[in-house]
């Protein structure tokens, strides 16, 4: 038996330094829904404020506006001077320790500030290590919950077609059954049950929110329908509130959210609102649920379980955050398992994570740059700069809300294309389907605001125009 690495000729990969980063990483790394040689476009060099520094692979350099905030999640800019030092600060302290057992400042701080931000109620918080965990968490403590109350028949969930909540699998049963992933992994993805995705809403210039009514009545009478159908094996309802992002980026008027409320209610579950994209500010609301409070701001829905993530930490460090009711942990308290949420990460409530979380949201609520005047401006920003991009014969809608704003063509999107047009014009978005959107960082100066629409609006027109 001769060995096969001994008899079989290998190339030597070329000394790193001698081949291009993104040479290197093709073939070696996978990026998001890609396969493993697709590699990267473009090698970030340096990021600061609102910029990326990018290099493509013939080695130029372009300093581009981020329209991504790398996924909703960098809100205060690249290399922020304050959290930056909340890091160090920690460093010099420990950066990890477990969870089982111990306690540190770090969380207990995050927690109760998260506590303190919250829609009233919600005073219980578990710590996880990403968007989707705590969503799987959310969906995990429901199950828990309607067991210890003896409802061991609630076992499925409903959520909405459209919906994005992770991909993990628990999680991936709740995503949108036909443009998620359920057809590859069919037969693993539990199925769960769907209300039709709620109608379109935009908000108009004067803060209303406009739609059509005959379309909510029909949605809401659907949905009465199949959540009575189903409740005696439904745990809880999960939704994005007001705006699916992952989905579609569809917005919906937030008397959807109040109807979700009332047939949790009325049948006995738990309603899951995931604010993973949409909490701390990014719809012009803190949390998106309290686009449901009445003219005077109060009465705003409550959800039993809310799950937070991607801002949190600024978009420095990954860290999310499951926040209950202080009636449903009584009754996980009251159930098997001495009353224990069977979950427990390595690095939950990691430290480094948790003291930059909280820096980001005493930046966030902070009297130098409140986050309402930011994204109010933001969005009044995005709606001069993207408007333009109306008048393409391409584009089927504009729309802004809060600190997100898109541009939807009547077609899907030359993704390669249209990226490498807009880097060109000094800015950066990660198209998807039918959609060249933008949620820029909250600290974005107008003059980038205002390049990254227009890099977008033209880049789009030579694109697709
Ligand atoms: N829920 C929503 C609404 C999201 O937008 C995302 C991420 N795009 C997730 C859950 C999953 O979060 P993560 O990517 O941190 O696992």
């Amino acid at each position: 038996m001769t060995s096969p690495t001994l008899d079989q000729p290998r190339t030597a990969p070329a000394p790193p330094g001698r081949r291009s980063l993104l040479a290197r990483d093709a073939g070696l790394l996978w990026h998001p829904y890609a396969p493993v040689d697709a590699g990267a476009l473009y090698a970030v060099r340096d990021a600061r404020g609102a910029r990326l520094g990018l290099e493509d692979a013939a080695g130029a350099r372009h300093e581009v506006v981020d329209g991504m905030a790398s996924w909703w999640s960098a809100i205060h800019g690249y290399r922020n001077p304050v959290l930056d030092a909340a890091a160090r600060e920690q460093l010099d302290s420990f950066s990890h320790v477990m969870f089982g057992g111990l306690t540190h400042e770090p969380a207990v701080g995050l927690a109760e500030r998260l506590v303190a931000m919250a829609p009233a109620g919600l005073e219980h918080v578990f710590l996880a290590d990403s968007g989707s965990i705590s969503v799987e968490v959310a969906l995990k403590l429901a199950l828990q919950v309607q067991a210890a109350r003896g409802e061991t028949r609630r076992t499925r969930f409903l959520a909405l077609r459209g919906g994005y909540h992770g991909d993990t699998f628990a999680t991936m049963g709740v995503c949108d059954p036909v443009d998620g992933m359920h057809a590859e992994f069919s037969g693993l993805v539990p199925a769960q049950v769907f209300l039709p995705r709620p109608p379109a809403a935009r908000l108009g210039a004067d803060e209303a929110w406009e739609y059509d009514d005959g379309a909510l009545a029909a949605w809401e009478a659907a949905a009465r329908e199949t959540a009575a159908a189903h409740a005696p094996e439904l745990a809880a309802i999960v939704c994005e509130p007001v705006l699916q992002g992952a989905g579609g980026m569809h917005a919906y008027p937030p008397a959807v959210v109040r109807v979700l409320r009332e047939l949790a209610d009325e049948h006995g579950l738990l309603l899951v609102l995931d604010e993973i994209a949409t909490g701390f500010g990014r719809t012009g609301r803190l949390f998106a649920s309290e686009w449901t409070a009445g003219p005077d701001g109060r009465g705003a829905i409550v959800p039993d379980i809310l799950c937070v993530g991607k801002a949190l930490t600024g978009g420095y460090l990954t860290l999310a955050a499951m926040l209950c009711t202080t009636a449903v942990a009584a009754d996980l308290g009251a159930g098997p398992n001495g009353g224990a949420l069977l979950h427990g990460p390595t690095f939950m409530g990691n430290p480094l994570a948790c003291a930059v979380a909280t820096a980001s949201l005493d930046l966030l609520t902070g009297s130098r740059q409140p986050w309402g005047e930011q994204v109010e401006t933001l969005q009044s920003r995005l709606r001069t700069g993207l408007a333009p991009a109306a008048g393409l014969d391409c584009v089927r809608d504009v729309r802004v809300l809060g600190g997100v704003g898109v541009v939807q063509l009547d077609g899907p999107v030359d993704v390669p294309a249209v990226t490498r047009e807009v880097v060109a014009r000094g800015a950066w978005v990660r198209p998807f389907r039918d959609l060249v959107y933008v949620m820029p960082p909250y600290v974005t100066p107008a003059e980038d605001v205002a390049r990254l629409c227009a890099a977008i609006v033209e880049g789009v027109d030579r694109v697709h125009g």
